[in-house]
């Protein structure tokens, strides 16, 4: 029987027997608090039926709740040199594959369909912080077959991804998350639940993404692109912002702000996800005149 893999002593142990140093490139803080993986695997939807897709292993901990409860795991691990350990970490598992690569770059899709073809799926991860947003993006924009996203994050980007669209604390990527699907706060996590423990508190947040369309934007790359260039220039009047990049009359672009129902001179963090829509809907309108 291997020991817990939340047990400190054991991981430090199995990482000497490895000769296995932890990267700070590769955003290694792996978790030792003993609650927190059981509860993302149970709010994370790993359950029949449901088969995992895992971002960054580690040595195995969250991996292993995981495969406990659900009916396979799919695991994408970046760094090779863990590969050794989670032979033995992981030992007791068939219903696990780990699969070499950068999930920033690995075909998901394939991935999907080849490994869990009669099930439905979700993502359940401890991320490494420097690809949060940008793995967050991919996952939602390749419009994956994927029923919620469950992940570890910073404090500050659970914040901003769970941010209410229209409040200061949004951003760009609450827009975009908000696009795709809803996301809630699910609980905190302080640094010292992660050897070796990072300079931030986390939280884990859970994505729950929309089966259809739900928004009905005309144009998704205009709707994206004003989105961008809006929250580039935050403390902006929108207005102005728009119609130079688009290079409108401000006087046209006022009109269109009309049509949708804005107040002239608000800002982009200001707007609704609704607003937001109408908005680039009409935009859309007068350019394809
Ligand atoms: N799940 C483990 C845990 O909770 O203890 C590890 C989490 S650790 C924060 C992030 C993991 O992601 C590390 O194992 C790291 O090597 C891996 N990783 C980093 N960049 C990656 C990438 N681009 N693709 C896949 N895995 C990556």
């Amino acid at each position: 029987m291997i020991p817990e893999l939340t047990d400190i002593n054991y991981i430090k142990q199995i990482m000497e027997n490895h000769g296995f140093h932890v990267s700070k490139a590769l955003g290694q803080n792996f978790l030792i608090n003993p609650t927190v993986c059981p509860k993302i695997a149970e709010l994370g939807n790993a359950k029949k039926n449901f088969g995992i897709l895992e971002i960054g292993t580690g040595v195995g901990v969250l991996t292993a709740e995981l495969a406990k409860r659900a009916e396979k795991v799919v695991a994408i691990e970046l760094d090779e040199k863990l590969f050794s350990i989670l032979d033995e970490t992981l030992a007791e598992f068939n219903n696990i594959k780990i699969i070499h690569g950068d999930a920033m770059k690995i075909d998901l899709k394939k991935i999907i369909a080849e490994e869990f073809a009669d099930l439905q799926v979700a993502v359940c991860a401890n991320l490494p912080y420097y690809i949060t947003s940008p793995l967050i993006m991919r996952l939602l924009e390749e419009k994956l077959p994927i029923k919620t996203i469950t992940v570890m994050v910073q404090k500050e980007a659970g914040q901003r991804l769970c941010a209410p669209v229209g409040t200061r604390d949004s951003g760009a990527v609450t827009v975009a998350v908000a696009y795709y699907g809803e996301a809630k706060k699910l609980f905190d996590v302080t640094r010292g639940s992660f050897l070796p423990a990072p300079k931030v508190d986390s939280m884990v947040i859970q994505i729950k993404l929309y089966p259809e369309q739900h928004w009905h934007v005309q144009d998704e790359n205009l709707f994206f692109r004003i989105i961008k260039i809006g929250f580039s220039q935050r403390r902006k009047q929108l207005c102005s912002v728009l119609a130079n990049h688009f290079n409108i009359p401000k006087a046209k672009m006022l009109a269109i702000f009309e049509q949708a129902n804005i107040i002239s001179n608000t800002r982009i963090e200001a707007l609704t996800m609704q607003e937001l829509v109408n908005l680039s809907n009409f935009l859309y309108k007068i350019i394809n005149q």
